[in-house]
Order: structure tokens, then sequence, then C-alpha cells
């Protein structure tokens, strides 16, 4: 059954009319389910009991709910939410589990949504990273955890999963999302995060050109063979050619770039690096925001199986996080030469929410 969630006001008008009804239905279909967010055709008292079921016999909303959830000592909270993969080469449908993560603060409740179940890019230090790849999110399924909080004041893409990589479903959200018919939320209260690949040509440069959302890139090493190393990512596209791209845009008015930087003692947290990171940025206005590694079992386990003598370092680089000073200095560092830069605190870390965290543990 075909899922209305995700729709445009132009082809749910479409579908109205294609199910013998008036067209101002697709109107009122797009306020019910966005703006009312409506879980079920019942609630639509508008619309005639006829029309309902005539659109109920083929329709349904799309709305899901969370399984479970995990409550941290520092108030985040984790969501699990069961979603069906559709598979590109079948019908068939799986299911599949993601995480979304739900931050309040002070001034403001930001939610972490998932774009992927899983996540192939296979950045060696990401947890979500080890899940491999279980398939795209379609559009209802990255609004629908969306609209399960009603009080968020921002959302950041950056739960499982690469944004460009599933770019269509992506931007079918975004424009629902910030479109007067649909949810009328600022693009300025949106972030979408990527490790920046260019290959699925033109992903990031729709994303530049189709939204006004801010732009965070996963920098982590400015040095091309270092990054690579830890980012396969950075051997399809160097981030180099990213930022080509990337100057091609106004950073300067409503729009913010930003670079998260994981801090690794003695890998990437000292000066030469802070000098390469301001290299390759030069110009661009930008911040950088600096996150504090958050160690997984297996990197632990990795790292004790290093100690010993074996290659398993080689297949398994460890990553030995920064202590508190090191990211000061070079958070200093960069911000004394023009580059602002701040240290993000971590949240939900006792209950794998944190950045790079999220592998469905909720579902065992
Ligand atoms: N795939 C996108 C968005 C999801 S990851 C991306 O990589 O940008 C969100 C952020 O968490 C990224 O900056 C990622 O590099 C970071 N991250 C991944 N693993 C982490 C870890 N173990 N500790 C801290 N940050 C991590
Ligand atoms: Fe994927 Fe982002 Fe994790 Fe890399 S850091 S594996 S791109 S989710």
């Amino acid at each position: 059954m075909e899922v209305l969630l995700g729709k445009t006001l132009t082809e749910l008008q479409t579908i109205a009319i294609e199910a013998g009804l008036p067209r101002f239905v697709g109107k009122q279909l797009c306020e019910w389910i966005y703006r009312h967010r409506a879980c079920s055709f019942d609630e639509m008292t508008n619309i005639s009991l006829k029309s309902r079921q005539a659109l109920q016999e083929k329709y349904r909303i799309g709305r899901i709910a969370p399984t479970a959830e995990a409550v941290s000592t520092d108030g985040t909270r984790k969501y699990l939410f069961p979603i069906e993969i559709s598979s590109q080469k079948s019908e068939v449908r799986s299911q599949q589990f993601i995480e979304c993560v739900w931050l309040p603060e002070e001034d403001r409740t930001t939610l972490c949504v998932s774009t992927q179940a899983g996540c192939k890019m296979g950045c060696k230090f990401c947890m979500t990273g080890t899940l491999g790849f279980h398939g795209n999110l379609t559009a209802d399924a990255i609004l629908a955890q969306v609209l399960h909080f009603p009080d968020l004041t921002n959302l950041v893409l950056m739960g499982e999963g690469e944004p460009m990589d599933n770019v269509d479903n992506v931007l079918r959200a975004i424009n629902v999302l910030t479109s007067e018919w649909g949810l009328g939320w600022s693009p300025k209260r949106i972030t979408v995060s990527t490790v920046g690949i260019l290959q699925k040509q033109p992903a990031l440069q729709r994303f530049l050109d189709e939204t006004d959302c801010h732009l965070a890139i996963s920098l982590h090493n400015a040095f091309p063979a270092e990054r690579a190393a830890i980012m396969p990512a950075e051997r399809l596209t160097p981030v180099t050619e990213v930022l080509d791209l990337v100057r091609q845009y106004d950073w300067t008015h409503q729009r913010r770039l930003s670079f998260e930087y994981i801090c690794w003692g003695g890998m990437n947290d000292d000066t030469a690096h802070a000098k390469q990171l301001l290299r390759l940025v030069q110009g661009l206005p930008c911040r950088v925001n600096l996150i504090r590694f958050h160690e997984t079992n297996q990197q632990q386990s990795n790292q004790q199986r290093s100690d010993q003598p074996s290659n398993s370092a080689a297949l398994h680089p460890t990553f030995p996080p920064s202590d508190e000073q090191r990211m000061i200095a070079f958070r200093d560092y960069l911000s004394a030469h023009g580059v602002t830069s701040t240290i993000r605190r971590s949240r939900g870390e006792d209950i794998l929410a944190a950045c790079g965290m999220l592998v469905n543990a909720l579902q065992k």
C-alpha cells in the first residue's frame, strides 16, 4: 500500500483526483499529515467519510512509532524505529531498524535523524560504519522520525548513514520539511553532515542548489593520505575536490559551513595538523567543531589486541582520544588564526547515543 507521508502538495492533489475526489482534498491531506500530524484517516474529520474510505483502500499515512527508548543521565534520549526498506531490484520489503537521538538543551531541542540503515562509507572510527549498509530510508521514514517529536527547534541529519548517498530521499524530506504546505521549517534550523562524496553526481551539488540548509563536512584530518587511511571515502572524492565545489557557494549570509573534526591524541591534534587544516579552508567562511572521540567496545578491544605482537594494528587503526588540554590548544590555535572553533559537548554517551555510536543496540 502506498504511503502518503513524503508526498508533495502537487502529488497529493493528483492522488485525490485519481481517487475521484476534488482536488482540494490534496490540500486537506497536506494539512492533516504535516500540520496536524495525523496518524490515521479517522482524524481527518473535514474530509467526508466516503472520501476517506476511498483513500484508505489504496493508501496509508506511513507514520511509525519507536519500539524502544533509552534515557541518558544527561537527558538525551535515543529511540529505535522499525522501518521498511524496499529493495531497488524487486518489490520485496524488509524490516530494518534505525535510531534517532533527541537532544534537549536550555534554549533548543535538536533531533539527530538517520538517513540510512547502517552506512557503507566504512569510516574506521565509526560504530555505525561497522554495521555495514542495510538500505536507504525513504522520505517518509526520515519524516516519521521528525513528526514523532512535537517540540523540536533544530534538526541535524547526522544519525545513521551518509545523507549524500541517499540524496533523492533526503532532498524530498527536506522539501517537505521546509515548504509552506509541509512542516514550514526554516532551512536555517537544519544541518546536514556529510563525508563529502561527489561520485553519485551531483549529490552534494544538488543539495547545495536545491536547499538552503547548513552543511557540515566530516573532515577529521586535513592531510589527504592520513584522511584516506581512516575514511575510505577520501579515496573516491578527495576533500579538496569537495571544497572546490563548496567554494562556489555563498557562506557569508544565511547559510553556515562547518567542519567536524574528531581529535585523536598524537594523530591529528598537533600544530602541524592545525596548520594544514587552516591551509585547506583558507578563505572559506566556516567554523570547526572539535569532537571528542567516542570510544567503542570494539575499538577498545582492538587497542588491546594491538598491544600484542601482531599486525592487527595495521588492519584496525587504533584511536587514542585527545586529552582536554590538547583539544583546547587545537581550538585556540584555529580560533587565533581566524577560524572559529568550538569543542562540541558529547551527549548521551552512556546510552550509545553520541556521534558515531548508533548501532541499533536497543534492538537487542
Ligand atoms: N555520515 C555522515 C553523518 C553521520 S556521522 C558523516 O559522517 O558526516 C556524524 C558525525 O559523527 C560525523 O562527523 C562522524 O565523523 C562522527 N563520528 C563517527 N564516529 C565517531 C566516534 N566514534 N566518535 C565521535 N564522532 C564520531
Ligand atoms: Fe558513515 Fe558517517 Fe559513520 Fe562514516 S562517520 S561510517 S560516513 S555514518
